[in-house]
């Protein structure tokens, strides 16, 4: 069952949460007021955001990084709080998003960077802002205001690697750009509306039933009537990519991913938080290509 399932994974998620806590509490506490200007960022998506503008001049911790987690519905430990709580800037995305860093400061007259407030497209109710470059550089140049504000020796070099960040961001539009021109309205299926930007950028059409997504999104069953609906379109070809959050798989999806193979049609897969070994750029270039190489 849909509820069960993902309410179990978040119960993992947690304790995920707490071993990534220890972890970052080995690697060194950004909590201890030596001078260095910190940022807590809620996943290591906007970690890696927020890294790129800090560069060597300020801290940055992401309470989410492990990619078996799913950051909807997370829960911070009290450490995990504490880091939220001291730091000088708090990165997230808001949007109901990662509510337990609305959580965490609560109250507390922290000076924040969120991505929902900063959105292009206001709209545009989607909550996975990190898949909207615009809306990503936006986020960039308000984390380089608002260190140069706590840190103002370093604030030319806040705003320079801000500058640098949104060049990189380019090359991504490049690609969804080319991929607007030659596959223009592309019909492709989602697991989950997560990669909804990257298809607005590329014109890909979400052939996806409503009602599929709105069950996904509400964490509840589709139902099968709505089910069969998506699976016919991958079955029947009437689109040309699935679209695959590897993170919150379940048997549906699991089932809509047998079919597209089954069917031949290619699966791109995405993720809500940043795979290892990986930074920002490096990740949504791959993204950008792969749905290029998916409708080719
Ligand atoms: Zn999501």
């Amino acid at each position: 069952m849909r509820v069960t399932s993902r309410f179990a994974r978040h119960c993992a998620v947690l304790t995920a949460g707490l071993a990534t806590a220890a972890a970052l509490t080995a690697c060194g506490s950004p909590t201890e007021d030596d001078g260095t200007v910190s940022i807590v960022a809620s996943t290591n998506v906007w970690g890696s955001v927020a890294s790129a503008v800090a560069g060597p001049d300020a801290q940055v911790t992401s309470i989410i990084s492990d990619p078996a987690a799913d950051p909807h519905s997370f829960e911070t430990s009290a450490t995990d709080t504490a880091k939220i709580t001291d730091a000088d800037l708090v990165v997230f995305n808001g949007g109901h998003y990662d509510e337990f860093i609305e959580k965490a400061i609560d109250g507390k007259d922290k000076r924040t960077v969120e991505a929902f407030e900063q959105r292009t497209d206001k709209n545009d109710d989607n909550e996975h802002l990190w898949y909207d470059i615009p809306t990503v550089a936006a986020v960039a140049d308000q984390i380089a205001t608002q260190l140069g504000e706590v840190d103002t020796a370093h604030a030319a070099a806040y705003t320079e690697r801000a500058t640098t960040f949104k060049n990189q961001l380019i090359g991504i539009s490049t690609i969804t750009v080319a991929i607007a021109t030659q596959h223009p309205n592309a019909p492709v299926a989602q697991s989950e509306p997560l990669a909804h930007y990257l298809l607005v950028a590329a014109t890909a059409q979400d052939k996806t039933p409503h009602e599929f997504q709105e069950a996904i999104e509400q964490e509840t069953d589709p139902a099968p009537a709505a089910v069969a609906a998506t699976r016919d379109l991958i079955s029947e070809k009437q689109v040309k990519a699935l679209i695959y959050n590897i993170q919150t798989q379940d048997k549906i999806t699991q089932d809509l991913r047998a079919t597209a193979q089954a069917a031949g049609i290619p699966v791109v897969e995405v993720t809500e938080t940043l795979p290892d070994g990986v930074d920002y750029v490096q990740w949504q270039t791959a993204n950008a290509k792969a749905l290029a190489a998916a409708l080719r």
